[in-house]
């Protein structure tokens, strides 16, 4: 028999926080109108290149990117990322976002989270790289990168963090290219609303949800045509 010692299926964190308390926390903010597969394999690349424990993905009722807001409300889009995300693992919605009235800031959900959270999780904040151009623009960028690690997934047709001018924010993001998934919500929403297929864009059970709810102009037909 041998003499070394099992390993623990779960080993307790060795820091003292308690067994199954996430040590690394990866934030994943965005409109999701809707969520598509794209999102979800930039969370599954962050997952798997820091070793995170838990990836919230947070939607925001009203992004201040987006003057004209998004096209579908909040609850339904938080309803179609708990759909997306259900049994994949370390995945989970925040509806964090949704309890602050006024325009949504990443800043102000950084801070939220810690409250909920407290002291002991590193949080990573996972964006996908065409964002992290806009970084000079967000409001409290330097309480956003106190608060967490910057992480840059690819997008194709987007440049990496190194790329950007040295004073930008977005330089110090940690990139990781990841698979490369071509899709947009954009795009998603322009097929739903020709009729046209979105067959491989979108998770079935948010696709079924979408053409349920006729939402972004849908019709059963269009929707039952893509499966
Ligand atoms: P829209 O087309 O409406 O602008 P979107 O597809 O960019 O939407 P958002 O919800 O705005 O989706 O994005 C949330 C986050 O996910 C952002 O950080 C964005 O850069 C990132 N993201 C979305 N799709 C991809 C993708 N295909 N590859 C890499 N990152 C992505």
């Amino acid at each position: 028999m041998s003499d070394v010692p099992a390993k623990p299926a779960h080993p307790a964190p060795p820091d003292g926080r308690p067994t199954g308390a996430p040590g690394r926390i990866g934030v994943f903010g965005g409109t999701f109108d809707p969520i598509h597969e794209g999102h979800l394999a930039v969370a599954r690349t962050a997952r798997d290149a820091f070793d995170l424990d838990l990836v919230l993905f947070v939607p925001a009722p009203r992004p201040w990117l987006r003057p004209r807001g998004p096209v579908v409300p909040a609850d339904d889009r938080l309803a179609m990322a708990r759909m997306a995300t259900m049994g994949e693992r370390g995945f989970d919605v925040s509806s964090v976002d949704l309890d602050r009235p006024g325009t949504t800031y990443t800043a102000d959900t950084l801070r939220d989270l810690r409250k909920q959270y407290g002291p002991g999780p590193e949080f990573y904040l996972v964006l996908g790289a065409d964002s992290i151009r806009h970084l000079d623009r967000w409001a409290r960028v330097d309480s956003v990168l106190r608060r967490c690690t910057l992480v840059a997934v690819g997008r194709p047709g987007a440049p990496r963090p190194s790329e950007l001018p040295d004073e930008h924010p977005g330089n110090q993001a940690r990139f990781i290219e990841g698979p490369m998934v071509d899709v947009s919500a954009t795009e998603v929403r322009r097929r739903l609303a020709a009729g046209e297929s979105c067959a491989g864009m979108l998770p079935p059970a948010v696709e079924r949800y979408i053409g349920e709810h006729g939402l972004y102009g849908a019709t059963r037909a269009a929707a039952a045509m893509s499966r």
